[in-house]
């Protein structure tokens, strides 16, 4: 036992033996671990973006703690923030760069990797063309990386086929937000978490993948209602006064039904419609296809419910709605943000204290990468095919405008299909693994096998590193400096505590020094020696953007505890919430529109082969693929493998019990060994699956399946079977479901008209 919470602890005492009393064995790790110095940082992991200090003994970082004064997290940590030096010391870390030589990945110098990579890289752009190049990045490099990378790539190596694993989480809200307001943006903040009377959580289990979030969410309990609105129990839904459970996909039918009753009943912002909206008149015409009783029967919600929700939303003074992958990571991921943000401004709930549309970002600086980034916009949230906007820019840094491209490229889905198709030839990942993240995991390695060259920059051994031809190796959390932006528009300051491990480097020197090795480091980089020189130029080309980071300075954010952009000479101190009374939205006119859009049903329905729904998604102890988490034991120990969540009565169907071993097929692979736990956290018909293990590759059974508009995956909702040692002909389609199966393909569904129930909820 106490050689386990040694172990657990990752310290090395030698004594053997130990009484679980003794205090001696607890004051010697205490002593042992001792930081001489405490750096103030940022936590790595998440997007809620937890202040914290970094404890450092002989140079090696020894401790977590929270910042008890930073705003967003009054000193608390969740287990993995908690834990994350232990993150430096993994032993999948890349200390030195390496090249793949007769099939072998070998350790050569950085000259070498980076003159290999180079000449490479040219070849294949002069044989094939710039865009036969293609880059994948992250939302984990602190945002100077992200601009310095954005440069080199689009105006440097002058290919726009780039693109970041954000596509996989939240381009859905980016580009609901872009068709709503005119940009991307989140307009809330926590203060409005806390403050708001009504709350509505979609799609998001918090209390997993944002525990600190929670802390907002419960402040003013018993002031507030909270509505977890998901097919899944999850541990959120546990904290509401209403669960809802809906029908999986088909939040974009509730949101479309909740605001016809909002109209039907005159519960709508007469004049903010008026003074701050464009199509509203379209918007009701297209709602009079989404009445109660038909709504009720897609989400197999009651009329009732839809009345009490419509009611709570729109008539308490604050309400807010929050959401994260539920509603992203859908092929209407993209319209479905737009239906909240319908809802937000019919009712006027936005701009104002405890009101607001807010997604929740899943990385630590998804947001960095969003603003800077140069992915889906020119940095500062400029458009690609805006000429005004691209010759600003160009003025600004003083480089020719035809340098900048007029529309984005590939997004990250596109850029594997090129590969596939023999179009794209050498791919560059940075900081992301996508031999486990990304869907249809067949169809992915097939298209991989094409490159003639893949290079990884990563910080650890990642499944995909394994398989590169060249590996930079980087630095990460902890060993570098920079900013990282949260959910809630928070530029908070990252800090150096230790020196990069063995050879590795920052992402921010790998850049510049490549960029050498094309002769582009004076175009590009002229001047920039640190972070900083790149925070600086962010603070000159963002002076009159909606993410404004003028009135910033390091100094000034760690003294604050962060700022939320904007932050500028009207706004010095940061600003808690976009879109008030004095800030138009940012379409030209200055006026938000209503986005009418239609619920479709899903792609791939269940049928008898495969009649279960699997749903995906996180657990606390993990984050990602694991390339972070998997090796810290006491996150690893908590959560060591795949499980699979069974409704009872399925899995009296199966005949399993808790602890039993399951297979999951799709019509694209299968899954085995996943361990049962019988549960009714899940409906009938539904299972639930974590997807951060390798072992157990979830994404062998995803769809290729994306938002059109987006480009973001529809994860949630694949059709499976489930085969057990004593059930190996697997689960036959419940007789309602393939009823309405039938109907639907028949062109039948059932139309209901609302209720007089409903009505006078
Ligand atoms: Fe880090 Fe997110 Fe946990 Fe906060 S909630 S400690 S930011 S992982």
């Amino acid at each position: 036992m106490i050689g386990k919470i040694r172990e657990l602890l990752g310290v090395d005492i030698k004594e053997e033996k130990y009484a679980l009393t003794d205090d001696p064995l607890f004051g010697k790790i205490a002593k042992a671990k001792k930081p001489d110095r405490w750096v103030k940082s940022t936590c790595g992991y998440c997007g809620v973006g937890c202040g914290l200090y970094i404890g450092v003994k002989d140079g090696r970082a020894t401790y977590t703690k929270g910042d008890p004064k930073h705003p967003v997290n009054i000193g608390t940590l969740c287990p993995k923030g908690l834990s994350e030096h232990q993150m430096l010391y993994a032993s999948n870390r890349t200390l030195r760069p390496k090249i793949r030589k007769n099939g072998k990945l070998v350790d050569v110098s950085w000259d070498e990797a980076f003159g290999y990579t180079a000449q490479k890289f040219q070849e294949i752009q002069e044989r094939y063309g710039k865009g036969a190049l293609a880059v994948i990045s992250t939302g984990q490099l602190l945002t100077e990386e992200f601009y310095a990378l954005g440069k080199f790539v689009q105006l440097g190596l002058q290919t726009n086929n780039y693109d970041g694993n954000t596509t996989l989480c939240m381009a859905s809200a980016v580009m609901g937000y872009k068709q709503s307001f005119g940009s991307d943006g989140p307009p809330g903040s926590y203060e409005d978490i806390a403050k708001a009377d009504v709350i509505f959580v979609i799609g998001a289990n918090l209390a997993d993948n944002h525990p600190i979030i929670v802390h907002h969410l419960m402040k003013n309990r018993k002031d507030k209602k909270i509505v977890v609105i998901d097919p899944r129990r999850s541990k959120t839904s546990q904290l509401a006064d209403i669960y809802v459970p809906i029908k999986p996909r088909t939040d974009l039918a509730l949101l479309n039904g909740l605001a016809y009753i909002i109209w039907e009943q005159g519960w709508y912002d007469e004049a903010f419609i008026k003074d701050r909206t464009e199509g509203w008149r379209e918007f009701v015409g297209h709602i009079q296809n989404y009445k109660p009783g038909e709504v009720a029967h897609i989400t197999g919600l009651d009329t009732k419910l839809l009345y009490q929700l419509a009611k709570l939303y729109a008539t308490s003074k604050k309400s807010l709605i929050c959401w994260t992958m539920g509603i992203n990571q859908s092929a209407q991921g993209t319209d479905t943000v737009s239906a909240i943000n319908n809802l937000a401004i019919m009712t006027g709930k936005i701009g104002k204290e405890g009101c607001a549309p807010f997604s929740i970002t899943g990385q630590c600086n998804a947001m960095g990468t969003r603003e800077f980034g140069f992915t889906s916009a020119i940095p500062g949230y400029r458009k690609f095919e805006s000429e005004k906007d691209r010759q600003e820019y160009a003025d600004l840094i003083g480089i020719p405008i035809d340098r900048i491209p007029t529309r984005r490229g590939y997004k990250y889905s596109e850029i594997i299909d090129a590969i596939d198709r023999g179009e794209i030839k050498a791919l560059w990942v940075v900081c992301t693994n996508p031999l486990v993240s990304f869907p249809d995991q067949n169809k992915l390695r097939r298209a991989l096998k094409k490159l003639d060259l893949l290079v990884v920059q990563d910080a650890f051994m990642s499944d995909t590193a394994q398989i590169a031809d060249v590996i930079f190796a980087a630095a990460t959390w902890g060993e570098k400096e920079g900013t990282y932006t949260n959910s809630e528009r928070r530029v908070n300051k990252a800090n150096k505590a230790v020196e990069p491990l063995g050879d590795s480097k920052s992402d921010f020197d790998i850049i510049l020094e490549l960029s050498e090795h094309f002769g582009l480091r004076n175009l590009l980089f002229a001047g920039w020696k640190e972070p900083r020189d790149a925070f600086e130029e962010i603070r000159r080309i963002s002076k009159g953007r909606l993410c404004d980071y003028s009135g910033m300075t390091y100094e000034k954010i760690e003294a604050l505890g962060g700022i939320q952009w904007p932050c500028n000479d009207k706004y010095p101190q940061g600003c808690t919430r976009l879109y008030g009374e004095n800030m138009p939205f940012e379409h030209e006119d200055g006026k938000a529109r209503f986005i009418a859009a239609d619920w479709k049903p899903l792609e791939e329905p269940v049928s008898k082969a495969y009649p279960v729904l699997l749903n995906t998604g996180r657990t606390v102890e993990h984050f990602h693929t694991r390339t972070k988490t998997g090796q810290i034991a006491i996150l690893d120990n908590l959560a060591p493998e795949a499980w699979i969540d069974i409704n009872p009565k399925d899995a009296a169907k199966l005949g399993v019990k808790n602890y039993d071993r399951v297979t999951l097929k799709s019509p694209r692979g299968k899954v085995e060994n996943l361990v049962v736990r019988v549960t009714n956290l899940v409906a009938p018909g539904q299972v639930f699956v974590p997807f951060h293990y390798n072992t157990q590759l979830v994404n062998t059974l995803t769809q290729s399946l994306f938002d059109p508009i987006s480009g973001e995956p529809n994860y949630k909702q694949t059709a499976v079977q489930i085969v057990s040692e004593k059930c190996p002909q697997g689960l036959t389609l419940e007789e309602e479901i393939a009823g309405e199966l039938t109907m639907e393909q028949e062109g039948k569904a059932q139309k209901r008209t609302s209720t007089k129930e409903g009505q006078e909820a």
